[in-house]
């Protein structure tokens, strides 16, 4: 039974399709957004499109950002030899929370799941390549997570890259098996780079 107004019920339908957001909360953030001054709604549904529109990859470590180069890849005061492969962007941002990495990061956007037929070429793993290639890089620090298609791609990266010479090493598994970086207190993660192994 639709207790509620077509205009209300897309409301909810919309919003419960977002992660994380069940049909409770929903519910709960629909009568919210009834309840905003129109002015709030409308800074908030202009927010949402203009983000939408202007965030893109950087190009150079793709990770999401509104210029054409990010402010990581941008700065004299990182050393640019040595590169953090991580799955997506949040996991760059737990690792910036730290405060201790000085390198330079790329954004995979994935990692290799042949299980759910994501392959090389859906990841930005080309784009690593071309990188390695075309830049001074000394040291590559695969940080993928540590599950299944986390260590696949750290598996597969690293028999790409070594035979160039360049050193490849994996994060310690101080991060729990099957956990997400993001998920990971700062301290664990700087073990995890401290400790990191060289394959
Ligand atoms: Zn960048």
């Amino acid at each position: 039974m639709n207790y509620y107004s077509t205009e209300i019920s897309n409301l909810i339908e919309q919003l419960s399709r977002l992660p994380g957001i069940g049909g409770k909360s929903a519910q709960r953030l629909a009568f919210h957004i009834i309840d905003m001054p129109m002015e709030q709604v409308e800074q908030l549904a202009g927010t949402i499109q203009s983000a939408r529109k202007n965030v893109k990859y950087c190009k150079s470590c793709y990770t999401l950002t509104d210029k054409e180069i990010c402010p990581i890849c941008m700065s004299a005061n990182r050393d640019h030899s040595t590169i953090m492969v991580v799955e997506d962007t949040r996991d760059l941002a737990a690792y910036e929370r730290t405060g201790r990495f000085d390198g330079v990061y790329h954004v995979l956007h994935g990692a290799l799941d042949p299980a759910m037929g994501k392959g090389p070429e859906d990841i930005k793993l080309k784009e690593l390549l071309v990188r390695l290639q075309t830049e001074n890089v000394e040291e590559l620090i695969i940080a993928t997570n540590s599950d299944v298609p986390g260590e696949a791609t750290a598996m597969y990266i690293s028999k790409l890259v070594k035979p160039s010479g360049i050193k490849v090493s994996r994060i310690a598994s101080g991060v729990p098996i099957g956990g997400e970086l993001e998920c990971i207190d700062e301290v664990t993660l700087l073990r995890a780079l401290e400790g990191r192994v060289y394959l």
